[in-house]
């Protein structure tokens, strides 16, 4: 679709409401596209209106929005964005006959804008109700939304400003899935770079660990992700726990995290490694428990296995358990979405994660072109898990949206009463610094409403591994920004 611009700038807002609500189209700027978009934005330092004529496979349409600006420079020109979206998504309606699931909310966090609510005092029913209202959220998206953002607002209380999570990843699996783009290495084929990998990664956390206590900072949740962590051996991950162990204090941190994502990887030696060192959650993710499913996402286990790997979870004895699902992936029908849900709540996890699937550049299901089910059938798929994880007892507790993702859904954390994963609500709501160690890591910095900085590692396990200079040049990062934090207090 062609974009014309008048009166503004916001190429980036506007290409992202684009693509998020005409997941098919991308921005063009040369004449001569029969569909277009022409996004106007009038007005002066108090008030503005937005208007956004379009014209999609034949077919007009024109959206208005028009409101008075408030507060700070930066906030009027977020409410002035936010116009220009708003006239955008009214036009999309009529001209592409659309009424997507959360409305006129493009971003990754819909439930920001309840926190919002929320905190300004309004109550529950009242933020659902703007949700439905003002930005036309479907009724059971504004109620995920308001209850996710009550339990931000709870975990946010306890947290205080020198508290931070600290997050290592492994990036090595068995096999690469259909549906991943991540830097995640085939431990077979890169076998010979796990152990250095493991040198450059406990090198990092020692020094990153003698950092946190030079500033003070008490690490309050621990997660270990990937790729798959427990593709390391026994030996290889009792190694690196006890360097993690010995270079924080983890005195304060009340939840031990470690993805043991791929079946396959878990054996009762592994887990008794991990169990000794405290771990108190842990995520085994079949992402269906389709036979067919698993063969066509390149999985390489079975669903008999996925089985045995929850059997001696159970018989490990560990607080919390999470499994993973995908609603949408290649060859599956929402009968099988259905079973593998009914068959997750037999299991014993008190966690249960429902994503759906988002289509990532460089993944097999674009490259080889591989057969995903339409957006209704992903519709009725997620229709189908709502209720049936509240009849069980558990409840949304985080929630986040990605790019290109099958009928512009979303992913939710469901579980029982107090088993909330704290990590994954403090990443998702920015409640707090994530220190991040390892390739690919990506240490955000909070420091407060409005203050977030971001450094990454390198991507590639050889290249982290080859130059531990970027490390220590992030670590620098991170370390003045608490420094200037202090200043600035
Ligand atoms: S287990 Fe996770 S990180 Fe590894 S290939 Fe599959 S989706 Fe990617």
């Amino acid at each position: 679709m062609r974009l014309i611009f008048e009166g503004h700038n916001e190429v980036y807002a506007v290409e992202q409401t684009l693509m998020s609500l005409l997941p098919d189209e991308r921005p063009t700027y040369e004449e001569g596209d029969a569909d277009w978009a022409k996004v106007c934005l009038t007005g002066g330092e108090d008030r503005a209106e937005a208007v956004t004529e379009m014209q999609y496979h034949g077919v007009r349409g024109t959206g208005r929005a028009a409101a008075d600006l408030t507060g700070s420079a930066y906030a009027r020109e977020g409410q002035r964005r936010r116009m220009l979206q708003m006239s955008f998504f009214k036009a999309a309606q009529t001209a592409a006959g659309i009424t997507p699931p959360w409305g006129s909310l493009t971003g990754v966090r819909p439930d920001k804008m309840a926190v919002v609510r929320l905190d300004a005092g309004l109550t529950a029913e009242e933020t659902e109700q703007i949700l439905q209202e003002e930005y036309f959220v479907t009724s059971r998206r504004a109620r995920l939304a308001t209850e996710t953002a009550l339990i931000t607002r709870q975990l946010r209380e306890d947290l205080g400003p020198r508290d931070i999570a600290l997050y290592c990843g492994i990036p090595f699996c068995p096999t690469r899935c259909a549906y991943c783009s991540f830097v995640s290495h085939s431990v077979e084929r890169s076998f010979s770079l796990v152990e250095p990998y493991l040198a450059a990664l406990e090198a990092e956390v020692r020094s990153a660990g003698r950092m946190c206590r030079e500033l003070g900072l008490r690490v309050r949740a621990f997660y270990m992700g990937g790729g798959t962590p427990t593709t390391l051996t026994a030996e290889q991950m009792d190694r690196l726990l006890s360097t993690l162990e010995q270079s924080f204090d983890l005195s304060a941190c009340g939840e031990y995290t470690v993805e043991a994502g791929r079946p396959d990887t878990v054996t009762p030696e592994k887990l008794t490694v991990l169990k000794a060192h405290g771990t108190t959650r842990i995520s085994v993710n079949p992402q269906t428990m389709e036979d067919t499913v698993l063969r066509a996402i390149g999985r390489r286990h079975t669903a008999a296995q996925i089985f045995t790997a929850m059997e001696q979870v159970a018989a490990a004895g560990f607080a919390h358990v999470n499994m993973d699902l995908i609603a949408g992936l290649p060859e599956d029908t929402p009968a099988g979405f259905r079973r593998s849900l009914d068959t997750c709540l037999t299991l014993g996890a008190d966690n249960i994660t429902v994503h759906t699937l988002s289509l990532k550049k460089g993944s097999r299901i674009l490259t080889d072109g591989l057969h995903i089910p339409p957006a209704e059938a992903v519709a009725q798929m997620l229709d189908y898990a709502d209720p049936a994880l509240r009849a069980a007892d558990y409840a949304p507790y985080y929630l986040y949206r990605q790019k290109y993702m099958s009928g512009s859904f979303e992913n939710v954390g469901w579980c029982r009463p107090g088993a909330e994963n704290l990590y994954n609500v403090y990443i998702m709501s920015e409640l707090c610094s994530i220190l991040s160690c390892g390739a690919g890591g990506s240490t955000k910095m909070v420091g407060g409403p409005g203050r977030m900085e971001r450094v990454f590692n390198l991507k590639y396990p050889k290249e982290y591994t080859e130059r531990p200079e970027k490390i220590a040049a992030n670590q620098a990062i991170f370390a003045a920004f608490y420094r200037n934090m202090e200043g600035a207090t």
